[in-house]
Protein backbone atom coordinates (compact mmCIF):
# COMPACT_ATOMS: atom_id res chain seq x y z
CA UNK A 1 0.00 0.00 0.00
CA UNK A 2 1.49 3.39 -0.77
CA UNK A 3 2.36 5.55 1.81
CA UNK A 4 -0.18 8.31 2.91
CA UNK A 5 0.15 11.87 4.72
CA UNK A 6 -0.91 11.24 8.51
CA UNK A 7 -2.77 14.93 9.06
CA UNK A 8 -3.77 14.32 12.76
CA UNK A 9 -3.06 11.48 15.45
CA UNK A 10 -6.08 11.78 18.09
CA UNK A 11 -6.16 9.50 21.07
CA UNK A 12 -7.86 6.43 19.22
CA UNK A 13 -8.07 7.29 15.82
CA UNK A 14 -5.66 8.46 12.93
CA UNK A 15 -7.07 10.36 9.77
CA UNK A 16 -4.83 10.38 6.53
CA UNK A 17 -5.23 11.98 3.83
CA UNK A 18 -7.83 10.50 1.14
CA UNK A 19 -7.45 9.54 -1.84
CA UNK A 20 -10.00 12.21 -3.82
CA UNK A 21 -9.98 16.07 -2.28
CA UNK A 22 -12.71 16.65 0.20
CA UNK A 23 -12.11 12.94 1.88
CA UNK A 24 -10.05 11.68 4.44
CA UNK A 25 -9.18 8.51 5.54
CA UNK A 26 -10.38 7.39 9.23
CA UNK A 27 -7.97 4.42 11.14
CA UNK A 28 -9.56 3.25 13.80
CA UNK A 29 -6.65 2.35 16.16
CA UNK A 30 -6.95 -0.56 19.63
CA UNK A 31 -5.69 2.42 22.02
CA UNK A 32 -7.99 3.58 25.01
CA UNK A 33 -7.71 6.32 27.32
CA UNK A 34 -10.06 7.72 29.74
CA UNK A 35 -10.45 10.82 31.78
CA UNK A 36 -8.12 12.90 29.95
CA UNK A 37 -5.36 10.40 28.81
CA UNK A 38 -4.62 9.95 32.24
CA UNK A 39 -5.39 6.26 31.95
CA UNK A 40 -4.27 4.10 29.09
CA UNK A 41 -4.77 1.24 28.27
CA UNK A 42 -5.13 -1.33 24.99
CA UNK A 43 -8.42 -2.91 24.03
CA UNK A 44 -7.53 -5.81 21.57
CA UNK A 45 -10.08 -5.61 18.81
CA UNK A 46 -11.59 -1.84 19.40
CA UNK A 47 -10.75 -0.36 16.05
CA UNK A 48 -12.02 -2.58 14.64
CA UNK A 49 -15.09 -3.28 16.19
CA UNK A 50 -15.57 0.57 16.44
CA UNK A 51 -15.24 1.15 12.73
CA UNK A 52 -18.11 -1.60 12.21
CA UNK A 53 -20.30 -0.24 15.10
CA UNK A 54 -19.87 3.37 13.47
CA UNK A 55 -20.18 2.55 9.62
CA UNK A 56 -23.02 0.30 10.76
CA UNK A 57 -24.64 3.71 12.56
CA UNK A 58 -23.59 6.47 10.54
CA UNK A 59 -25.40 4.29 7.54
CA UNK A 60 -28.38 4.17 9.52
CA UNK A 61 -29.03 8.10 10.34
CA UNK A 62 -28.08 8.22 6.60
CA UNK A 63 -31.38 6.40 5.67
CA UNK A 64 -33.28 8.34 7.84
CA UNK A 65 -31.82 11.88 6.46
CA UNK A 66 -29.24 12.64 9.03
CA UNK A 67 -26.16 13.86 7.59
CA UNK A 68 -22.81 12.55 8.48
CA UNK A 69 -19.43 12.67 7.05
CA UNK A 70 -19.05 8.94 6.12
CA UNK A 71 -18.42 7.91 3.00
CA UNK A 72 -17.98 4.01 3.14
CA UNK A 73 -15.95 1.79 4.69
CA UNK A 74 -12.47 0.36 3.33
CA UNK A 75 -11.29 -2.20 5.73
CA UNK A 76 -10.83 -3.93 8.97
CA UNK A 77 -10.08 -0.25 10.40
CA UNK A 78 -10.08 2.40 7.70
CA UNK A 79 -12.95 4.41 6.33
CA UNK A 80 -13.64 7.05 3.90
CA UNK A 81 -14.81 10.43 5.86
CA UNK A 82 -15.45 13.74 4.07
CA UNK A 83 -13.16 16.42 5.02
CA UNK A 84 -15.45 19.03 7.50
CA UNK A 85 -14.31 21.81 9.55
CA UNK A 86 -14.40 20.42 12.75
CA UNK A 87 -16.48 22.26 15.37
CA UNK A 88 -14.72 22.51 18.69
CA UNK A 89 -17.54 21.16 20.92
CA UNK A 90 -18.22 17.66 22.42
CA UNK A 91 -21.66 17.52 22.53
CA UNK A 92 -23.44 14.91 25.40
CA UNK A 93 -27.11 14.11 25.01
CA UNK A 94 -27.79 12.06 27.92
CA UNK A 95 -30.77 10.15 28.85
CA UNK A 96 -30.41 8.55 32.01
CA UNK A 97 -28.04 10.31 34.65
CA UNK A 98 -24.99 8.88 34.36
CA UNK A 99 -20.64 9.31 34.77
CA UNK A 100 -20.04 13.07 35.19
CA UNK A 101 -23.43 14.41 35.64
CA UNK A 102 -24.17 11.84 38.30
CA UNK A 103 -20.84 12.94 39.95
CA UNK A 104 -21.76 16.55 39.18
CA UNK A 105 -25.27 16.68 40.65
CA UNK A 106 -25.52 13.90 43.06
CA UNK A 107 -27.88 12.10 40.98
CA UNK A 108 -27.93 8.53 41.22
CA UNK A 109 -26.44 6.80 38.66
CA UNK A 110 -29.26 5.27 36.68
CA UNK A 111 -32.01 7.84 37.39
CA UNK A 112 -33.98 8.04 34.08
CA UNK A 113 -33.86 12.26 33.54
CA UNK A 114 -37.14 13.90 33.23
CA UNK A 115 -36.40 14.62 29.54
CA UNK A 116 -33.24 14.16 27.07
CA UNK A 117 -30.79 17.02 27.82
CA UNK A 118 -27.74 18.27 25.97
CA UNK A 119 -24.43 19.85 26.62
CA UNK A 120 -21.75 21.21 25.85
CA UNK A 121 -17.97 20.74 26.17
CA UNK A 122 -15.48 22.79 24.68
CA UNK A 123 -12.82 20.62 22.94
CA UNK A 124 -9.39 21.39 24.51
CA UNK A 125 -7.62 18.62 26.00
CA UNK A 126 -5.33 21.18 27.65
CA UNK A 127 -8.35 22.43 29.69
CA UNK A 128 -9.88 18.86 30.31
CA UNK A 129 -12.53 19.29 27.91
CA UNK A 130 -14.17 21.89 30.47
CA UNK A 131 -18.10 22.28 29.80
CA UNK A 132 -19.43 25.68 28.46
CA UNK A 133 -22.84 27.53 28.27
CA UNK A 134 -24.55 28.54 24.73
CA UNK A 135 -23.56 31.82 25.69
CA UNK A 136 -19.81 30.94 25.23
CA UNK A 137 -20.10 29.13 22.33
CA UNK A 138 -21.10 32.28 20.35
CA UNK A 139 -20.00 34.29 22.02
CA UNK A 140 -16.51 33.36 21.26
CA UNK A 141 -17.16 32.44 17.79
CA UNK A 142 -17.05 28.72 17.90
CA UNK A 143 -20.79 28.15 16.53
CA UNK A 144 -23.07 30.75 15.56
CA UNK A 145 -26.84 30.57 16.82
CA UNK A 146 -27.83 29.12 13.69
CA UNK A 147 -24.98 25.94 13.48
CA UNK A 148 -26.13 25.47 17.69
CA UNK A 149 -30.06 25.20 16.38
CA UNK A 150 -28.88 22.56 13.88
CA UNK A 151 -26.70 20.91 15.98
CA UNK A 152 -29.46 20.36 18.57
CA UNK A 153 -32.04 19.36 16.49
CA UNK A 154 -29.39 16.47 14.85
CA UNK A 155 -28.58 15.49 18.14
CA UNK A 156 -32.16 14.99 19.41
CA UNK A 157 -32.32 13.27 16.34
CA UNK A 158 -29.79 10.92 16.63
CA UNK A 159 -30.67 10.12 20.25
CA UNK A 160 -34.41 9.48 19.50
CA UNK A 161 -33.21 7.15 16.39
CA UNK A 162 -30.25 5.79 18.35
CA UNK A 163 -32.34 4.83 21.63
CA UNK A 164 -34.90 3.03 19.52
CA UNK A 165 -32.15 1.08 17.26
CA UNK A 166 -30.05 0.02 20.55
CA UNK A 167 -33.66 -0.94 22.67
CA UNK A 168 -34.35 -3.35 19.57
CA UNK A 169 -31.30 -5.35 20.46
CA UNK A 170 -31.77 -4.81 24.25
CA UNK A 171 -30.05 -2.10 24.86
CA UNK A 172 -30.40 1.45 26.77
CA UNK A 173 -28.65 4.47 25.18
CA UNK A 174 -28.22 6.09 28.46
CA UNK A 175 -25.51 9.04 26.84
CA UNK A 176 -23.24 9.81 24.07
CA UNK A 177 -20.79 12.25 22.70
CA UNK A 178 -21.67 13.81 19.16
CA UNK A 179 -18.88 16.17 17.58
CA UNK A 180 -20.08 17.77 14.20
CA UNK A 181 -18.66 19.84 11.40
CA UNK A 182 -19.49 22.09 9.06
CA UNK A 183 -19.19 20.10 5.23
CA UNK A 184 -19.10 22.67 2.30
CA UNK A 185 -20.22 22.35 -1.10
CA UNK A 186 -19.77 25.89 -3.11
CA UNK A 187 -21.29 28.42 -1.34
CA UNK A 188 -23.81 26.11 0.78
CA UNK A 189 -22.63 24.77 4.24
CA UNK A 190 -24.64 22.30 5.79
CA UNK A 191 -24.09 20.55 9.33
CA UNK A 192 -23.25 17.15 9.42
CA UNK A 193 -22.36 14.19 12.04
CA UNK A 194 -18.51 13.78 12.24
CA UNK A 195 -16.20 11.17 14.95
CA UNK A 196 -17.72 8.20 15.45
CA UNK A 197 -20.12 6.50 17.79
CA UNK A 198 -19.12 3.62 19.36
CA UNK A 199 -19.26 1.90 22.69
CA UNK A 200 -15.84 4.40 23.59
CA UNK A 201 -18.52 7.44 22.59
CA UNK A 202 -21.44 5.81 24.16
CA UNK A 203 -22.85 4.57 27.76
CA UNK A 204 -24.67 1.27 26.94
CA UNK A 205 -26.23 -0.82 29.23
CA UNK A 206 -28.03 -4.15 28.86
CA UNK A 207 -31.81 -3.90 29.28
CA UNK A 208 -32.94 -6.62 31.64
CA UNK A 209 -29.62 -6.55 33.76
CA UNK A 210 -27.72 -3.19 33.67
CA UNK A 211 -24.49 -4.57 32.31
CA UNK A 212 -22.68 -2.29 30.96
CA UNK A 213 -21.41 -2.59 27.13
CA UNK A 214 -18.89 0.09 26.68
CA UNK A 215 -15.91 1.95 27.81
CA UNK A 216 -16.95 2.39 31.29
CA UNK A 217 -15.58 -1.00 31.26
CA UNK A 218 -12.21 0.22 30.87
CA UNK A 219 -12.58 3.12 33.40
CA UNK A 220 -13.78 1.59 35.58
CA UNK A 221 -11.43 -1.51 35.50
CA UNK A 222 -14.93 -4.02 35.10
CA UNK A 223 -12.86 -6.55 33.32
CA UNK A 224 -14.51 -8.05 30.13
CA UNK A 225 -13.82 -5.10 27.96
CA UNK A 226 -13.25 -6.62 24.32
CA UNK A 227 -16.48 -8.43 25.34
CA UNK A 228 -18.31 -5.97 26.01
CA UNK A 229 -17.73 -4.59 22.40
CA UNK A 230 -18.16 -7.78 21.21
CA UNK A 231 -21.98 -8.19 22.54
CA UNK A 232 -22.63 -4.41 21.19
CA UNK A 233 -21.22 -5.81 17.56
CA UNK A 234 -23.11 -8.82 17.88
CA UNK A 235 -26.36 -7.64 18.93
CA UNK A 236 -26.04 -5.22 16.27
CA UNK A 237 -25.62 -7.88 13.40
CA UNK A 238 -22.16 -7.01 12.52
CA UNK A 239 -19.35 -8.60 14.09
CA UNK A 240 -16.83 -9.36 11.14
CA UNK A 241 -17.06 -12.41 8.90
CA UNK A 242 -13.78 -13.88 10.35
CA UNK A 243 -15.11 -13.49 13.75
CA UNK A 244 -13.54 -12.76 17.05
CA UNK A 245 -10.15 -14.29 16.41
CA UNK A 246 -8.90 -11.59 13.47
CA UNK A 247 -9.65 -8.78 15.35
CA UNK A 248 -6.81 -7.72 16.23
CA UNK A 249 -6.13 -7.10 12.33
CA UNK A 250 -3.65 -5.06 10.63
CA UNK A 251 -0.74 -3.06 12.05
CA UNK A 252 -1.35 1.05 11.00
CA UNK A 253 0.03 1.54 7.60
CA UNK A 254 1.16 4.28 6.51
O1 LIG B 1 -18.00 11.62 31.28
P1 LIG B 1 -19.40 11.99 30.93
O2 LIG B 1 -20.42 11.45 31.87
O3 LIG B 1 -19.58 13.47 30.69
O4 LIG B 1 -19.68 11.30 29.51
C1 LIG B 1 -20.91 11.42 28.85
C2 LIG B 1 -20.88 10.61 27.56
O5 LIG B 1 -19.99 11.20 26.63
C3 LIG B 1 -20.37 9.18 27.77
O6 LIG B 1 -21.11 8.31 26.92
C4 LIG B 1 -18.92 9.22 27.34
O7 LIG B 1 -18.51 8.00 26.79
C5 LIG B 1 -18.96 10.31 26.26
N1 LIG B 1 -17.71 11.07 26.22
C6 LIG B 1 -16.83 10.90 25.16
N2 LIG B 1 -15.67 11.63 25.09
C7 LIG B 1 -15.37 12.53 26.03
C8 LIG B 1 -16.22 12.73 27.12
C9 LIG B 1 -17.40 11.97 27.19
O8 LIG B 1 -17.10 10.09 24.26
N3 LIG B 1 -14.24 13.23 25.92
Amino acid sequence: MARRRQLYEGKAKILFEGPEPGTLVQYFKDDATAFNAQKKGVITGKGVLNNRISEYIMMRLGEIGVPTHFVRRLNMREQLIREVEIIPLEVVVRNVAAGQMSTRLGIAEGTQLPRSIIEYYYKNDQLGDPMVAEEHITAFGWASVQDLDDIMALALRVNDFCSGLFLGVGIRLVDFKLEFGRLWDNEEMRIVVADEISPDSCRLWDVKTNEKLDKDRFRRDLGKVEEAYQEVARRLGILPEAGVRDLKGPETMQ
